[in-house]
C-alpha cells in the first residue's frame, strides 16, 4: 500500500466511523457490524457528538461536484433553513479549500485524478445554537489532506461563529490540551508545541464529545502521525466555555430541532399526482420482449427531487435512485417517498470517492454505512452500486460480492452535471438511448429534473419502456459489473 493509499483509506473509514481515529483490522467475516467495537489501544478514543441531519425540520444539501476532465471534486453542504448567514461562512471554508486544492494540484491525463471529497456532520443543533463539521480529504493529491474546519451559529445574532468563540480564553484552552495531550500516545510533542504556537488559528475545529468534553480536532499530521487521519483531543470543558460555548455544549448533548424558518406548508406533499401509483412488479415488464431503458439519478436525493417524484408519478413511471450518504440522510422522507412509489434505491456510497483509490476495509465502510441508512428510512436494504465516477475494480468486484450487491454502471451519459441546461440534456438523451440502456443523469440540478417530463414522453414516443434497474437486467449476480442488458 503506498503512503496516499494509506491516508486515503484511513481518513475516509476515520469518517464513517465518526471521527474513531484508529483504523479497524481487516476482517475475515464477510458481515461485520456497522459500528465494530474500537480494536485495543492504550485509552479510549474520543468520539465526536454528532447529530442526525433528520432532526433538522426541512434540512437541504448542495451538491458542488466538478467530473473533470483530469480533477474532481465533490462537495456537499447542509442548508439549515433560517440559517443562511451559516450557510455562507460554509460555503467560504469549502470554496477555500477548492480554490487551493485546484492551485495546487496538476489534473492528470489518466487515472487516478486528483480527487477532493468535502463532507459534513451536524455537531449540535437547538435554537441557541447550530455546529457544522466540514471535512476535506484529498485522494492521490498534494498529500496534505484530512482537514477539518468546524463552523457554528448563534441563532441570537444571526452571525456565524467560530469554533474559538466557545471559549472564554484560548491559552487556558492550550495549555488544558497540552496537559490532555501529555498521556496521550498518539500525540507528537514537537508537533503539538508547533500547533498550539499558532494561538486561535489551532482551534479552528471545536465541538463536543459524546462524554460531554471538549472536543479539539486537529487537521491530518498536525499533532499526530499522518496515517492516524484527523485526531481529537478532549478536555474537562468546566471553567472553559463562554456563554455560547455553554450554548453549544446543550446543543451537542441534547440536540432539538432549531426551527429557525418560519413555518412553510409541507414542500413535499404525499403522492397525489397519480390516484394509483403501482406497485413494483418486475413480471409485468418483460425486457426480453420490450424495449426497455432503466432511467437512473445519482448523487442526490436533495428537497428538489420530489419534484422529478412528482413528474414519475404523474407519468406512471419508475426509476432508480444512487444515493450519497449525507444527502440520503438528510431526506428519510424522500427515500421512504422512492419506495412506496416503486422506485429503487441504490448505494452511491457514503463520500463519493473514487473507490479504486480505497482498500477493502474503506470500501466496505463506504458502502455499509448508506445501507444502514436507507434501510432505516425504509426498511429495505440496498442491492444495487453505482461506484462514483463509474470507477472500479477488482477490490470494489469483491467486496461488493461479499455484501450481495451488484455494480450499476450506465452506457448512456448526457453529462447534464455539465451542461446546465434542459434543452441539451433532453436532446442528448432522446439521440442517443437504445433499447436495453441505462441512463445516467443527476436529480441534484434542477436543470435535470425539468427535462424529466420532456424524457420521458419522448423516450416513450421512440417506443421505450421505461423500468428500473432490476426490472431491466433481471437477476443479479453479486460484484458483477453491469453497463446495459
Ligand atoms: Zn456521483
Amino acid at each position: 500500500m503506498t503512503h496516499s493509499r494509506a491516508i486515503a483509506a484511513v481518513a475516509l473509514a476515520g469518517l464513517t466511523l465518526t471521527a474513531c481515529g484508529t483504523p479497524t483490522e481487516s476482517s475475515s467475516d464477510p458481515t461485520p457490524s456497522p459500528t465494530p467495537p474500537p480494536t485495543a489501544s492504550p485509552a479510549p478514543v474520543a468520539q465526536l457528538a454528532i447529530v442526525p441531519p433528520s432532526l433538522v425540520d426541512g434540512l437541504d444539501t448542495l451538491v458542488e461536484e466538478d467530473f473533470g476532465p483530469g480533477r474532481v471534486t465533490f462537495a456537499t453542504l447542509p442548508v439549515v433553513p433560517g440559517a443562511d448567514p451559516l450557510t455562507d461562512a460554509i460555503q467560504q471554508v469549502i470554496d477555500a479549500d477548492l480554490d487551493r486544492f485546484r492551485a495546487d494540484t496538476e489534473a492528470a491525463s489518466e487515472p487516478p485524478f486528483p480527487e477532493l471529497v468535502v463532507t459534513w456532520d451536524l455537531v449540535g443543533v437547538s435554537p441557541e445554537a447550530v455546529g457544522v463539521r466540514v471535512r476535506t480529504t484529498e485522494l492521490f493529491a498534494t498529500g496534505d489532506d484530512g482537514r477539518v474546519a468546524i463552523t457554528w451559529f448563534d441563532p441570537a445574532s444571526g452571525d456565524p461563529r467560530d469554533s474559538v468563540d466557545l471559549v472564554e480564553d484560548v491559552d487556558a484552552l492550550a495549555d488544558r490540551v497540552a496537559e490532555a495531550a501529555e498521556t496521550d500516545p498518539r500525540i507528537d510533542p514537537a508537533l503539538l508545541d508547533d500547533e498550539l504556537a499558532t494561538g486561535a488559528d489551532a482551534f479552528d475545529a471545536m465541538a463536543f464529545t459524546t462524554e460531554g468534553d471538549l472536543a479539539i480536532e486537529f487537521d491530518q499530521g498536525h499533532v499526530a502521525a499522518p496515517t492516524l487521519g484527523p485526531v481529537i483531543i478532549a478536555v474537562d470543558p468546566d471553567g472553559l466555555l463562554s456563554a455560547f460555548g455553554q450554548a453549544a455544549a446543550e446543543a451537542a448533548q441534547d440536540p432539538t430541532d432549531p426551527g429557525l424558518a418560519p413555518a412553510t406548508p409541507d414542500p413535499t406533499p404525499p403522492a397525489t399526482a397519480a390516484p394509483d401509483v403501482a406497485v413494483p412488479d418486475a413480471s409485468d415488464v418483460d425486457c426480453s420482449q420490450e424495449q426497455c431503458v432503466a432511467l437512473t439519478f445519482d448523487d442526490g436525493p436533495v428537497s428538489g427531487t420530489s419534484d422529478l417524484l412528482d413528474v414519475m408519478a404523474e407519468k406512471g413511471v419508475r426509476a432508480t435512485f444512487f444515493v450519497v450518504g449525507s444527502n440520503a440522510a438528510a431526506q428519510p422522507d424522500i427515500l421512504a417517498r422512492m419506495v412506496t412509489e416503486g422506485h429503487v434505491v441504490g448505494n452511491h456510497t457514503e463520500d463519493h470517492p473514487d473507490l479504486t483509490k480505497l482498500d477493502t476495509d474503506a470500501v466496505r465502510a463506504e458502502l455499509e454505512q448508506v445501507n444502514d441508512t436507507v434501510e432505516a428510512a425504509t426498511g429495505q436494504r440496498p442491492v444495487l452500486v453505482r461506484p462514483p465516477y463509474g470507477a472500479t475494480n477488482s477490490t470494489v468486484d469483491q467486496v461488493t460480492g461479499e455484501l450481495g450487491m451488484a455494480q450499476v454502471l450506465w452506457n448512456v451519459d448526457p453529462e447534464d452535471w455539465k451542461d446546465r441546461d434542459s434543452d441539451i440534456v433532453t436532446r442528448r438523451v432522446l439521440s442517443s438511448t437504445a433499447g436495453g440502456n441505462i441512463v445516467l443523469s443527476h436529480d441534484i440540478h434542477e436543470t435535470t429534473r425539468d427535462a424529466y417530463a420532456a424524457i420521458i414522453d419522448g423516450l416513450r414516443d421512440q417506443g421505450y419502456t421505461l423500468v428500473t434497474v432490476p426490472q431491466l437486467l433481471g437477476s443479479l449476480e453479486p460484484g458483477q459489473r453491469y453497463y446495459s442488458r
